[in-house]
């Protein structure tokens, strides 16, 4: 007998919280996964139960009964339940939380995790009379007993029919035991069919790739599909889904940005002749629910994501999908900071059926995966219809004018594209006008009172931004120091759209960033815009790497390769080649020849000289033998804790505490280092700084972060900062 729940609420604390079972409930025949109602402090919250055990640490005397049971059955399934609980050990985080992550919002506030329909009836007392009469004034109240006693029960649809304020009737009648509602399944969905549309025959190369997942079909194996954009990999996955769903089974796939990519969708939609899932972040609460359920009843053979789509249920898993399995947005980065992308391997396994990652540029941790043995590599080496890659050209700024961010050899390029019918796409990672609003007499430039950082000019709307905490000031006239005018000073795709529109008065200019397209609809119109060719020029930001397909697209600029160049993140010349190589592969998707254009004052950089004369490849092989010689991931494995406050030392002071506690618990293998201020340490008025942990392997580092953190928790430094950590 084990009458001890242990339950997880959705709150920030690394524990389980004990309860008895309710009055009444016998703790043998609850499941873990079923949700219940229990006392939390003042509130009552729901809690999914975890596991049950035979004692509590809690004395008798102060644990608590739960309140009620929510679920009849387990609203996640046992190998979910699984996962969170190892995803919560391994990203050592609060289990209520990752919980919570799993879970529509409606289910963590305790709606029905069953499709139901209300249904209301007379109570027994009502139809016996038993109750004292209504009076003879409660005309609707009367109405709605009449139409009850005419039936066994009826439906919103009925009692809708009486009067708009139905349920405020109904509740009144409820509250008087005149009424009860009743809650059941709605009828089944009709049994799916299969059907699937027709597509292109696969290349030798995709059909070897197609053969190579469905061999694996019902055990694990894991797939690292390499091409470049336009090769294939999209009708790959769809041939495999096809097999997956044609044996019963369901596919879940992951993708980066559903918001950018709105072909992707509809390439799905259009291929399987059944409802398909789709999950991501603008969906209504009971949208999100309603593609939950299709999910979790099997009903949906497709399941599509983004992120948090790695915790959809699946009744019947057969194939998991990673698109892009390179970009960053699958990294949570607050909260339960989780990737998506390595929570698809460890779900993969645990459900023992294939994954399959896809990338034209594939990350280093995939590639030395590959190294390993761990993956296998499919790769998908030509174009589909015969298309021929784009050759690659640095511009040198050093020698080349650069008028307002374009070089003359790019202008005359700009030009050369133009005149032979082509569209030219013009990539710069910064949106608004300007950097920075500079006064020339003084040196004084405007910075964000916050923020460790510049303000960014937006000219149309004669408004200062920071990018990182939203401070928004209008351009002042004059500078505020010596009080003359002062001066936007760089490019931004706001500026840069204006230059154009200078240099090229006649053509249509079409700008993507999060500002030109901010209204809904206006993504998809602006992209309309440019795939029925009558946008010939076209400058955006990140917005335009992300799978977008633009066939007339022959040269690609990309205006400042130097930014990323010299990031402070171990990252971030990884995260630089895999843009490049993303945006350079929007030119010449079909049948027309491309040509890659990259600005830079620094065309010696071994990063940019790999990747024009080896490409992404050359790049890799390079990144890997540099991250193995310093030691770093895929080649170590690392955390960081964080920490913020509104005084620069005690973000300091803390993690100097949990240094010290580090470096008692630690053995030979693990190395603290740290602390350091952040890269950006005033960030939105608070003081960042971080400590790092570095370990040769996982399970050195995960024994000193199970033994470390709970004594991080308690030290009473911990009080005074915001801190958090990050696994990988
Ligand atoms: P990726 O996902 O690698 O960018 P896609 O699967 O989207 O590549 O393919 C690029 C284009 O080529 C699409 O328009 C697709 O319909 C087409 N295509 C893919 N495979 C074939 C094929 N075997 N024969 C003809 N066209 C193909
Ligand atoms: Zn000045
Ligand atoms: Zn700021």
């Amino acid at each position: 007998m084990k009458p001890i729940l242990g339950i997880a609420v959705d709150v920030p604390l690394r524990r389980l919280f004990d309860y008895r079972a309710p009055a009444g409930v016998d703790p043998a025949c609850l499941q873990p996964g079923v949700r219940l109602w229990v006392p939390f402090g003042r509130r009552r919250v729901t809690g999914v139960l975890v596991e049950t055990r035979s004692t509590s640490d809690l004395p008798d005397a102060k644990l608590k009964a739960a309140i009620a049971v929510i679920d009849e059955a387990p609203v996640l399934d046992a190998q979910l339940l699984e996962l969170l609980r190892w995803a919560a050990d391994y990203y050592r985080h609060a289990p209520g939380e990752v919980i919570a992550a799993a879970l529509p919002a409606p289910l963590r506030s305790g709606q029905s995790a069953l499709e139901t329909e209300e249904r209301w009836t007379l109570s027994a007392a009502a139809r016996t009379g038993e109750l004292p009469p209504l009076s003879p004034r409660a005309h609707r109240l009367r109405e709605l007993v009449a139409v009850l006693e005419a039936q066994d029960a009826a439906d919103a649809g009925t009692l809708a029919a009486t009067s708009p304020r139905w349920r405020d009737h109904v509740r009144e009648l409820e509250q008087r035991g005149w009424v009860l509602r009743l809650r059941e399944p709605a009828a089944r969905p009709t049994p799916r069919t299969h059907a699937v549309g027709a597509g292109p025959d696969p290349t030798p190369e995709q059909h070897r790739a197609i053969e190579a997942i469905a061999a694996a079909a019902g055990r694990h194996a894991s797939f690292l599909l390499h091409g470049v954009t336009g090769s294939g990999k999209t009708e790959v996955y769809l041939r495999a889904i096809a097999e997956v769903v044609a044996r019963g089974q369901q596919a879940l796939v992951l993708v980066p940005e559903i918001s950018l990519t709105p072909q992707l969708v509809s390439r799905f939609a259009a291929r399987f002749d059944a409802p398909l899932a789709v999950l991501h972040s603008s969906l209504s609460d009971q949208e999100r629910l309603r593609a939950w359920r299709a999910a979790r009843s099997g009903e949906a053979p497709v399941v599509i994501g983004t992120r948090s789509a790695i915790f959809a249920p699946l009744a019947i898993p057969g194939l998991i999908v990673v698109d892009e399995e390179h970009d960053p947005s699958y990294k949570q980065q607050e909260g339960f900071r989780y990737s998506a992308r390595d929570l698809a391997l460890a779900r993969a396994q645990r459900l023992g059926v294939p994954v399959v990652l896809g990338s034209a540029t594939p990350s280093l941790e995939s590639l030395e995966r590959v190294a390993q043995g761990k993956a296998v590599l499919l790769e998908l080496p030509a174009r589909t219809a015969g298309a021929r890659p784009p050759t690659i050209h640095l511009i040198d700024l050093r020698k080349h004018g650069a008028t307002q961010g374009i070089a003359t050899p790019t202008v005359m390029a700009i030009q050369r594209h133009l005149g032979a019918g082509g569209q030219v796409l013009l990539y710069l990672n910064r949106r608004g006008y300007a950097p920075t609003l500079f006064c020339p007499a003084c040196g004084w430039s405007a910075p964000c009172p916050r923020c460790d950082a510049r303000l960014t000019v937006h000219q149309r709307e004669r408004r200062l931004h920071c990018h990182h905490c939203g401070t928004d000031q209008p351009v002042p006239e004059l500078c505020p120091q010596c009080f003359e005018p002062a001066k936007p000073v760089g490019q931004g795709t706001e500026r840069i759209e204006e230059t154009l529109a200078k240099l090229f008065p006649d053509v249509p200019l079409e700008r993507i960033d999060r500002d030109a397209v901010r209204r809904k609809g206006a993504l998809e119109a602006a992209l309309e815009r440019v795939t029925s060719g009558a946008v010939r020029l076209l400058v955006g930001t990140q917005m335009l790497t992300k799978g977008h397909h633009f066939p007339d697209v022959t040269l690609v600029v990309v205006l400042n390769a130097d930014q990323g160049l010299f990031g402070t993140d171990f990252r971030a010349s990884e995260r630089l080649a895999q843009t490049i190589v993303q945006v350079a592969g929007r030119a010449g998707r079909a049948e027309r020849p491309g040509e890659v254009l990259i600005q830079t004052e620094y065309p010696e950089h071994p990063l940019l000289t790999q990747l024009t004369t080896g490409g992404y490849d050359a790049f890799a092989t390079a990144a890997l033998a540099e991250r193995k010689a310093a030691r770093w991931p895929p080649y170590a494995r690392i955390a960081v804790l964080r920490a913020e406050a509104s005084r620069r030392e005690v973000p300091l002071e803390f993690l100097d505490r949990a240094r010290e506690l580090a470096e008692a618990l630690a053995g030979q293998d693990v190395e603290v280092l740290g602390p350091a201020t952040a890269p950006m340490e005033r960030r939105a008025g608070l003081y960042h700084a971080q400590l790092l942990l570095h370990a040769p392997s996982h399970s050195p580092l995960q024994r000193l972060l199970a033994r470390w953190l709970p004594a991080v928790e308690e030290l009473p430094e911990a009080r005074k900062v915001r801190w958090s950590l990050d696994v990988d």
